[in-house]
């Protein structure tokens, strides 16, 4: 399957390129707003006259410290021709391509203002941008994000998922421990208000596993009747008094081993399934929720959060008592791409929620955030599954659609545009669905407890230009801002904008998914491939084992060997390399036992070869050691000699496979060795 031809004139205008065919371009660009950058600058009070003056740049020292910079970056700029050419379409690895130059025009344009999105007084343009960016993907997911909705969205930057990630966890944290911070702070100085919050009674009269399964939505609002209650009822010192024991009594005042022992609650478990991003494990550690209360969910054929096992934990949770601070959904997993049924994770929650047992829903879209826009019309109106299948062979399945349609159920959202967004690092985002969850993250008096009117009672968006207050990060780059906001203005997010980009890269995939037949036609007698999890978007990870070889660890050596010849090592030029890819492992310890029975059925290997062995050297037998390719590049489908690069990959897999067959070194001592 080859791209019609109108698709990749479509990516022509958007990339420097693989040869830097748009160096012109570039350079045009660049010039010009440099040019303009220097007259900002001399037209800040011209009056004043230079300070480096003219005569300056021929002095001695000037021209040796010219001298040396000028040496440096000449160092600079001969050791980076050892970096990875993410940009060209031989590259394969990680989750990263070419940059869209109207973001980087941007960045490096917007780089020499410096604006710091920390707040509006360092950022008077950007951080405006930033917000907007926030509403652009919040739209894109399908929230809303009129200043009047209810609840209304909001979104910023981060410098990454990770970030976002924590920052989900940090935000649903704050708003499940609220509730009995607000009855204990209310019984602490003598008040209780009634009748407040979903169940219409006095806020004494709540139990604490009613606090702890309130919906975001229902913290809001009874936090929002207790207010109104309390302004009408007291005056203003009794007011601020009561705001203060409230205070006292959080999560975010007690610490978290002290807010659960004062408060008599088990910490809250967090459920993701086994094929999520590391960053999962790494905010619990830095939240003090633990990783012990990480629970991983099983994973289906399709490496999808398997939702019968997702059920089985909640039912457990539920059974002991345990509160569930959220369920995190992937929209595209960081090793497999693949995409958890988010609609029926959303159908769970609502189930339950029915029946007083609530939880956060977060879905990480890191990698997959940005293939909504191939689902979103211009209008805004999500497209019907005929209707995006039409550019595609098998995308999206029925469980993608519906999986991409119920983002908008979700509590909050991680996407990177430093990914699919195809702008530079640091790009991460951060979407909410309610923006007065920023109301219980400020470090400043909570905002409805302001003393002010009663429309003041929602944060208003100027509110939001205070950023820093909101937010896990400090100082942070509003040249960032500028990237993703310029990008998204002129490739705007829907499918006439970047999700025709983004098609080409699912296509992409379909046509490497579809060439793996015919590639084991070649390989036949040699290697048996095995693509373990098949596509849910734009990777594809595939198994290589000897044709006559059974041992687990005698593939992973194999394999190992025919990466070593992809591999970015740093020490040797990248331009020896015809491929680069990247490589993953299904562990043993995490993979459900019907999907390791499958996948090692396929690979002819013997089941008693993959084993959890502690004293097991090389650890060599408690995984399988598999290529992972991200097909990001928009010109996979293209390629020299009128063949596709997926043509020429295969071209060189086959001669690496049999080079490495021919050394041998894979078969080792151990497993049973293949007859050649
Ligand atoms: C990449 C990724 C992350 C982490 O994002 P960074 O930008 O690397 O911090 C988190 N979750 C998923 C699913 C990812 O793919």
């Amino acid at each position: 399957m080859s791209a019609p031809e109108s698709e990749l004139d479509f990516v022509q205008p958007w990339f420097l390129g693989p040869a830097a065919e748009n160096d012109r371009m570039l350079e045009e660009l660049v010039v010009e707003f440099l040019r303009d950058h220097a007259y900002w600058r001399r037209n800040f009070h011209p009056e004043d006259g230079l300070r480096i003056s003219v005569g300056a740049r021929h002095a001695q020292g000037f021209l040796d410290t010219q001298a040396r910079m000028r040496q440096e970056l000449y160092r600079m700029s001969a050791a980076l021709k050892r970096a990875v050419p993410f940009f060209h379409p031989r590259y394969v690895g990680h989750m990263t391509g070419d940059l869209l130059i109207p973001g980087l025009v941007a960045k490096l344009i917007t780089t020499l203002y410096n604006p710091n999105n920390v707040s509006e007084e360092a950022a008077p343009v950007t951080l405006e941008w930033e917000l907007q960016v926030g509403e652009q993907l919040a739209r894109m997911f399908g929230y809303a994000v009129d200043d009047d909705a209810e609840p209304c969205a909001w979104g910023h930057l981060t410098s990454g998922g990770t970030v976002a990630n924590y920052e989900a966890l940090w935000n649903l944290r704050s708003v499940k421990f609220y509730g009995i911070a607000l009855q204990s702070g209310a019984a602490r100085v003598g008040i209780d208000p009634g009748p407040v919050g979903p169940a219409a009674k006095p806020l004494s009269a709540y139990t604490p596993w009613e606090l702890l399964n309130l919906s975001v939505d229902d913290t809001i609002a009874l936090r929002r009747d207790v207010a109104r209650a309390l302004r009408a009822d007291h005056p203003p010192e009794r007011f601020a008094e009561f705001a203060a024991a409230v205070r006292a009594e959080r999560i975010e005042s007690l610490g978290t081993a002290g807010f659960f022992m004062k408060h008599g609650v088990e910490p809250p478990r967090v459920l993701v399934s086994t094929s999520a991003h590391y960053s999962w494990a790494k905010g619990m550690k830095v939240l003090g929720l633990g990783t012990a209360n990480l629970v991983h969910v099983a994973v289906d054929d399709r490496m999808r959060m398997a939702v019968p096992h997702l059920r089985e934990e909640l039912d457990r949770a539920e059974d002991e008592g345990v509160s569930v601070l959220a369920v995190v959904g992937m929209l595209g997993t960081t090793e497999f791409g693949t995409v958890d049924p988010i609609h029926e994770i959303a159908d769970e929650r609502d189930a339950r929620r029915a029946r007083g047992f609530d939880f956060g829903l977060h879905v990480d879209a890191a990698w997959g955030g940005y293939l909504t826009s191939v689902f979103r019309r211009p209008d805004g109106s999500f497209r019907e599954r005929d209707e995006v299948a039409e550019g595609f062979r098998y995308f999206p399945s029925d469980t993608v659609h519906r999986a991409f349609e119920a983002v908008s159920r979700a509590d909050s959202i991680t996407v990177d545009p430093h990914k699919m967004g195809y702008v530079p690092y640091p790009a991460g985002a951060f979407v909410a669905r309610n923006r007065e969850v920023v109301d219980f993250i400020t470090q400043e008096a909570a905002y409805v407890f302001d003393l002010g009117d009663e429309e003041q009672e929602r944060p208003r968006r100027e509110k939001l230009h205070n950023l820093g207050q909101y937010i896990l990060e400090g100082s942070k780059p509003g040249a960032s801002a500028a990237a993703v906001y310029v990008t998204h203005r002129v490739l705007p997010l829907d499918s006439d904008g970047l999700g025709r980009l983004l098609g080409l890269t699912v296509r992409a995939c379909e046509a490497f998914y579809d060439s793996v037949e015919a590639a084991q036609e070649r390989l036949e007698g040699r290697v048996r491939l095995c693509v373990p999890f098949q596509p849910d978007s734009n990777l594809l990870c595939l198994a290589l084992n000897p044709w006559n070889n059974t041992s687990a660890a005698a593939m992973n050596r194999f394999s190992r060997a025919v990466f070593a010849r992809m591999r970015v090592d740093g020490e040797r030029p990248v331009q020896i390399k015809t491929f680069i890819g990247s490589y993953t492992s299904l562990l043993k310890k995490t993979l459900p036992g019907d999907q390791t029975h499958r996948i090692l059925t396929g690979l002819r290997l013997d089941p008693d070869t993959l084993r959890l062995l502690p004293a097991d050297p090389g650890r060599e037998a408690d995984h399988l050691f598999i290529l992972r390719h991200t097909l990001m590049n928009p010109w996979l489908l293209a390629g020299p000699d009128d063949r596709s690069y997926i043509d020429h990959y295969w071209d060189w897999l086959v001669e690496v496979i049999d080079e490495v067959l021919a050394e041998g070194g894979w078969r080792g001592g151990t497993g049973a060795p293949a007859a050649p």
